[in-house]
């Protein structure tokens, strides 16, 4: 039989990006040789890389590219030589922007897992953070940040204000079909996952949330009756993350909600340079490590790229269905976190000097252990 082949559009980016890639490539390649799937890559421009090769931060070869393959992989772009006070010069993040927007990605999934070896990087205590292990699914692409905006100066409110009149607005405004497709997104992750979605609006005072908590339940109902649901209010979803992070598993809510709730989530871990994130919507899908360039450690091999290789984990599980390669990765990381092996960034007093390891180094020793 032949085998199974996928075409996966790489993008490196700039500061650390091509040495985190390369050791996301290589735990890609070593699963497709156990798994006998072959997985073609093709490295394409983005970000800084881009503008400095073809004055755009994404050229249209790379959108063409990424169109037409399976799934993308990014590793991040960005860094202070493309920093420009100038508001016409092209900035490496439109790069990023750009690729979501063309690939119409509108939902967001973030993954927040504790290992067990780096509980102690949490700021949490131990009990606490023991088996948290969810994700965070955040509409992408409407709700407040798209709506409509102004700011005006109101001749009413000038004189009452002592001369001050400006006035602001933002909307929030969703369409029933926006709601239904991210809720569709999440009970599809849960029933991946244990089962469970917790719905997080602002029912008590929103008529978007009014509208959103109804779809989600009409989507459940028809379509996944099975998936345990229940619905928590923003602020005191913000409490719980804290006090038992472990009873979450999926966590869907709009645009903004997600925005702060995925960045609170992240830091339960305290480890930046371990999170993946997917951006999913009804064609090719993005997986990227969540993390910026860091400029400040590039070309020295000492990054992490446990977050690019976990980016892998959720490719392989999102866009291939292949969720037992997918559970080796998962597992390997796992295991050579438990055996002390660590990069510098989450190296801590008790690591022996020994068991420091660079990137190229730490992608060998999960390969080793996949
Ligand atoms: P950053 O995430 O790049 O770095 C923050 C800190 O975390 C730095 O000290 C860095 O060394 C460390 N760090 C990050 N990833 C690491 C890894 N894999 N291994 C070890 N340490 C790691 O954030 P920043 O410094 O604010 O931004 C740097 C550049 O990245 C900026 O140009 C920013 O715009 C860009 N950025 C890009 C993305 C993206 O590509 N998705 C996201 C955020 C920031």
């Amino acid at each position: 039989m032949a085998k199974a082949t996928y075409r996966v559009c790489t993008l490196p980016g700039d500061g650390i990006g091509p040495e985190i890639m390369a050791e996301g490539k290589k735990v890609l390649a070593a699963v497709g040789e156990k798994a006998g799937v072959d997985f073609v890559c093709e490295d394409h421009l983005i970000g800084g890389a881009a503008i400095d090769t073809c004055g755009s931060p994404l050229p249209d070869s790379t959108l063409d590219a990424a169109k037409a393959s399976n799934a993308v992989l990014l590793a991040s772009v960005g860094g202070p030589k493309w920093d420009s006070t100038d508001p016409n010069a092209p900035r490496p993040e439109q790069g990023l922007l750009g690729i979501r927007k063309g690939l119409g990605l509108y939902t967001n999934l973030r993954p927040v897992k504790i290992y067990d070896a780096l509980a102690g990087a949490s700021t949490l205590r131990p009990e606490v953070i023991k088996g948290v292990d969810l994700v965070i699914v955040r509409e992408l692409t409407g709700g407040l940040y798209f709506g409509r905006r102004e700011r005006f100066y109101d001749e009413a409110g000038a004189g009452a204000n002592g001369g001050r009149g400006q006035r602001a607005y933002d909307t929030m405004e969703y369409r029933e079909y926006e709601v239904e497709r991210i809720a569709r997104k999440a009970f599809e992750a849960a029933r991946k996952r244990r089962n469970k979605v917790t719905s997080v609006d602002k029912r008590n005072v929103l008529e978007t949330s009014r509208m959103w908590r109804e779809v989600v339940h009409r989507v459940h109902d028809e379509e996944f009756p099975e998936v345990e649901l229940e619905d928590l209010l923003v602020d005191n979803t913000a409490m719980q993350l804290i006090n038992r992070p472990a009873d979450f598993d999926v966590v869907v809510t709009e645009n903004m909600f997600g925005d702060i709730l995925s960045d609170e989530a992240a830091q339960i871990t305290g480890s930046l340079g371990m999170l993946a994130s997917a951006s999913l919507g009804d064609g090719v899908s993005l997986f990227e490590p969540s993390a910026g360039s860091a400029p400040d450690i590039a070309g020295k091999d000492i990054a992490n790229p446990l977050a690019q290789i976990l980016s892998v984990e959720l490719m392989l599980r999102y866009s291939f269905q292949m969720d037992e390669q997918a559970d080796w990765v998962a597992n390997a990381v796992r295991s050579v976190l438990d055996d002390g092996w660590r990069t510098v960034d989450i190296a801590d007093d008790a690591t022996p000097a020994d068991h420091v390891l660079g990137c190229t180094a730490m992608g060998d020793k999960v390969v080793e252990y996949l």
